[in-house]
C-alpha cells in the first residue's frame, strides 16, 4: 500500500488552491506557443524601488544578518510597524505586546486559525474572498461558514442577517476591505459595526488590509483598528507585499488585541524561527523611508485602471470603477458561467482572467482582471475581449 495516500481527512477536505489551476492552464497556452497575456495572478509588475534594493545590499554584507533570529521579529522593525501604523491612521500600538511580524500576511492568516479552532468550530469568511481564510480553517479542523457578498450591498457583509442565525460555534471571522476579489471598499462606520458584532458574539475579528495603500482618487481606506473597540476584539494583517512592491520578500505583520497576538506568536514559534534578518532590514527601510514612490505607484494603477474598466464598460460589461485594489471585477455578459468565460478567454483571445466562481460561489458570474501588466498589454488585452464580446 502506497503509505504516502493515507493522507489526513482535512486534506481531503482543501479544495484545489485557486491560483495553483490558473497558473497551470496559462502554462499549458504558454507550451502551445500562444502570445498570452496573464491577469491572472496578483503580483505587480513593477520591482522594488532602488532604496529598499540599496538597504538590503549594505544588510547582506554584515555577517551578524546571516543567522537565525526571533519569531517576534527585531525591535526596530516592529517600532517601525508601529510607528507606520501612527502616521498613516493615527493607531496607537505597543510594539512589544501589538506588533508581530509574519513571514508575508498570508503565512499569519493561515496560521491564526491554529490558534483559536477547534474541530466543531465555525468560521466566518467572505464569499467570494481570499482563499487562504478557508485552506487556513480547513486546515485547523475547523468549518468554513460563508457568507455572502453581494453587488446589491455593495459586497458588504450583512450583519443583521447573520445574527438571524446561531452564532454560538463561530470562533473568528475574516474580512478583507480594500476587497480582493471584489474591489469593494469600507468605511470606519462598517468597521465600527463588525468590532460591535465580534464583541455581542465573543467572536474575533481578522481584518485583512493587504491593499491600504493602493487607493486611488485620494480616497484613503481606513484601518479596523481605528474602529470603536476594534483592539478589543481583532487584529489587522497588513504586507508589504502590495504596499512597497515586495510580494517575493515575504514581510507582513499582524497588529490590535494582544492576546490574539501572543497566541498567534505561540504558534509561529512551534513553526518558523523568523523572517530572514536582511529583509527585516529592509522592511525598516521600506517603512521608514521615502514613502513619495507610493504615489508614482498609485499613479500608474490608477491610470491602467482607467484604461482597463473604461475599456471594458465601452465593451458593454457591468464593471464598477475600483477606488482601490489593482484589480477589475467585471460582470459576465449572458449569464455564461465564469469558468467557461475564462476558459473561452484564454483559448480564443490568450488572456487570463480568474473566474469569480474560485473565489465562491457569490462570485459565479464574475471574473477578476489583475492589472500587473503595461497599459500597452493592457491596451491589447481589451482588444482582444472586445474580439470574443459577442
Ligand atoms: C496579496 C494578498 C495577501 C497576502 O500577501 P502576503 O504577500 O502574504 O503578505 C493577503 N490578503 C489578500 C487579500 C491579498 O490579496
Amino acid at each position: 500500500m502506497d503509505a504516502a495516500a493515507r493522507k489526513a481527512k482535512r486534506m481531503t477536505d482543501l479544495p484545489l488552491y485557486l491560483m495553483d489551476e490558473v497558473v497551470r492552464l496559462k502554462d499549458q497556452a504558454v507550451a502551445r506557443g500562444v502570445d498570452v497575456i496573464d491577469l491572472g495572478v496578483g503580483d505587480p509588475d513593477f520591482s522594488t524601488p532602488p532604496h529598499i534594493l540599496a538597504a538590503t545590499h549594505a544588510a547582506l554584507e554584515n555577517a551578524a544578518n546571516h543567522h537565525y533570529s526571533s519569531y517576534r521579529g527585531f525591535a526596530t522593525l516592529r517600532r517601525a510597524f508601529a510607528d507606520w501604523y501612527r502616521d498613516r491612521f493615527g493607531v496607537v500600538l505597543d510594539p512589544d505586546t501589538e506588533v508581530l511580524p509574519l513571514i508575508g500576511s498570508k503565512e499569519g492568516i493561515g496560521h491564526v486559525h491554529l490558534a483559536f479552532v477547534e474541530p466543531g468550530d465555525e468560521v466566518l469568511l467572505p464569499d467570494p474572498g481570499y482563499p487562504t481564510y478557508q485552506g487556513g480553517t480547513i486546515l485547523a479542523g475547523g468549518t468554513p461558514r460563508y457568507y455572502p457578498l453581494r453587488a446589491e450591498t455593495g459586497w458588504l457583509p450583512d450583519l443583521g442577517e447573520l445574527e438571524r442565525h446561531d452564532l454560538s460555534r463561530v470562533k473568528l471571522m475574516h474580512i478583507n476591505y480594500p476587497s480582493n476579489p471584489t474591489t469593494a471598499s469600507a468605511d470606519l462606520a462598517l468597521f465600527d459595526a463588525v468590532a460591535a458584532f465580534g464583541l455581542r458574539h465573543g467572536i474575533i475579528i481578522c481584518h485583512d488590509n493587504a491593499y491600504s495603500e493602493v487607493y486611488f482618487d485620494g480616497i484613503r481606506p481606513p484601518s479596523f483598528l481605528q474602529a470603536k473597540d476594534a483592539t478589543e476584539i481583532g487584529i489587522e494583517f497588513h504586507s508589504l507585499s502590495k504596499t512597497y512592491l515586495m510580494t517575493g520578500w515575504r514581510i507582513g505583520v499582524a497588529v490590535g488585541h494582544a492576546g490574539v497576538i501572543a497566541a498567534l506568536g505561540d504558534v509561529k514559534s512551534n513553526y518558523e524561527t523568523g523572517i530572514f534578518p536582511v529583509v527585516q532590514q529592509a522592511g525598516v527601510a521600506a517603512l521608514t523611508g521615502d514613502q513619495s514612490l507610493l504615489d508614482t505607484m498609485r499613479r500608474h494603477f490608477q491610470r491602467r485602471r482607467d484604461l482597463f474598466a473604461g475599456g471594458l464598460a465601452r465593451l458593454g460589461y457591468r464593471v464598477q470603477i475600483p477606488t482601490a485594489t489593482f484589480y477589475v471585477w467585471g460582470g459576465i455578459p449572458g449569464g455564461e458561467p465564469s469558468a467557461r468565460f475564462a476558459k473561452r478567454l484564454l483559448d480564443d483571445a490568450g488572456v487570463v482572467v480568474t473566474p469569480g466562481a474560485g473565489f465562491g460561489p457569490h462570485g459565479e458570474g464574475y471574473f477578476r482582471a489583475a492589472l500587473t501588466v503595461d497599459e500597452t498589454r493592457l491596451a491589447e488585452a481589451i482588444e482582444r475581449i472586445r474580439r470574443i464580446t459577442v
